[in-house]
């Protein structure tokens, strides 16, 4: 990938100003790891084919959690250092030798697409392009005592910000030149580059763009963050009673005088399950992703259309919140097969069975699931997407 774009997302750090038992980056933003977030803002962008995380040892099931099904690389452990850490997350990089990397800190989750899109633009024709922000208050240089010493000219100062992109092969020969000289005490990769004689240039960076370091600084993000684009989709499905003796209902066999009539195996709850979550992701409905016309779904089992939807949900940088169903049926009883299908359905959604609802009704002996002639199925599915 000698053209491509790569992503080190530095995630190495202690974090113990954060006031958490457990390291910042993986503090809930929003109702995701902080870590989260930043890997999910590289996913976005098309020209960005390899994102390097970069953790701590101690860190893989935390990281586990965090990364669930993102398209990212298998972690690398850092160093002491950050600089050490990002160098770790280049070494990774280069047998792949991409022509542009992007460093950034894992504790900036809320940089935006735009951002990183600005990033790599900003990077040709230069070494390296890292994101500024003018500086609005006065600043002064002041000696041990506390005594001012200097008025800095604030019209040239930039606060900098992550991420910082570079010219790959440039950057890794001046972490290994850095190294080679016993040079540690980089605080970002922009003063290394410097160091090594590197062309830096400074672009617009974003206010939003802010740091999480203190406690503080996470109760007011707490306090401000934008709500997630929390969704919820319905679904309804229907099957009519035909031969047999048994019938699917939640991707669970159950021994009835009769069976379900359908293309596939006819099983409502999956169906309807299915729908909701298409419904949730404004995607089409069943019918479009798996027409009934086509010969391949017949007798299919349905386990493979909640799982696709659900896929969808997740290639989308979302999470599956809950899932909900009410089966309308007179018979067969559905009260002692309630935990298998729950626990069967949260397999296939790839979710904790604690998010998975089911309820059955009769209908009173009224319309047609009263009849006998068939059942009913009603769902509902909550999701969540990465902000808009
Ligand atoms: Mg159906």
């Amino acid at each position: 990938m000698a053209s491509g774009v790569a992503a080190v997302v530095v995630a190495a750090g202690r974090g113990v100003r954060a006031g958490a038992d457990f390291p910042k980056q993986y503090k809930q933003i929003a109702g995701e790891p902080v870590l989260r977030w930043s890997l999910l803002l590289f996913t976005q962008d098309p020209r960005i084919d390899a994102i390097q995380p970069v953790i701590h040892s101690e860190d893989q099931g935390l990281f586990q959690q965090a990364a669930d099904r993102l398209a990212v690389l298998p972690p690398v452990y850092g160093g002491a250092t950050r600089q050490a850490s990002v160098r770790a997350g280049l070494e990774a990089l280069a047998a792949g030798s991409p022509e542009i990397v992007l460093v950034h800190d894992a504790a900036r989750p809320f940089a935006t697409p735009a951002l990183v899109s600005r990033a790599i633009d900003a990077v040709a024709g230069t070494d390296a392009a890292i994101p500024g922000m003018a500086v609005s208050d006065t600043v002064k240089a002041v000696d041990d005592a506390g005594n001012v010493f200097e008025t800095l000219d604030r019209t040239r100062l930039r606060v900098i910000q992550t991420p910082q992109a570079f010219r790959f092969s440039k950057l890794l020969d001046a972490h290994r030149r850095a190294a080679a000289a016993g040079r540690h005490g980089f605080t970002d990769d922009a003063a290394l580059a410097e160091w090594a004689g590197l062309k830096v240039a400074v672009f617009e960076g974003e206010p939003g763009n802010v740091k999480l370091t203190t406690a503080e600084d996470f109760a007011r993000v707490q306090r401000e963050a934008p709500l997630p684009d929390l969704r919820t989709g319905t679904g309804f499905d229907v099957h009519a009673f035909g031969e047999g003796d048994q019938v699917m209902l939640g991707g669970v066999r159950i021994p009835h005088g009769r069976g379900l009539v359908g293309h596939s195996d006819a099983d409502v709850v999956l169906h309807a399950l299915t729908d909701a979550l298409l419904g949730a992701l404004a995607d089409g409905d069943i019918g479009v992703h798996f027409p009934p016309t086509d010969p391949q779904w017949r007798n299919a089992a349905s386990d493979r259309f909640l799982a696709f939807a659900a896929d969808r949900v997740r290639r989308r940088g979302g999470r599956i919140n809950h899932l909900d169903v009410t089966l309308v049926c007179e018979a067969p009883r559905i009260g002692p097969h309630r935990e298998a299908m729950r626990a069967r359905i949260a397999e296939i959604a790839g979710i904790s069975m604690d998010r998975v609802g089911l309820k059955a009704t009769t209908s009173e002996g009224l319309g047609f699931t009263g009849r006998r002639e068939g059942i009913a199925a009603f769902a509902t599915a909550t999701i969540r997407l990465p902000r808009a």
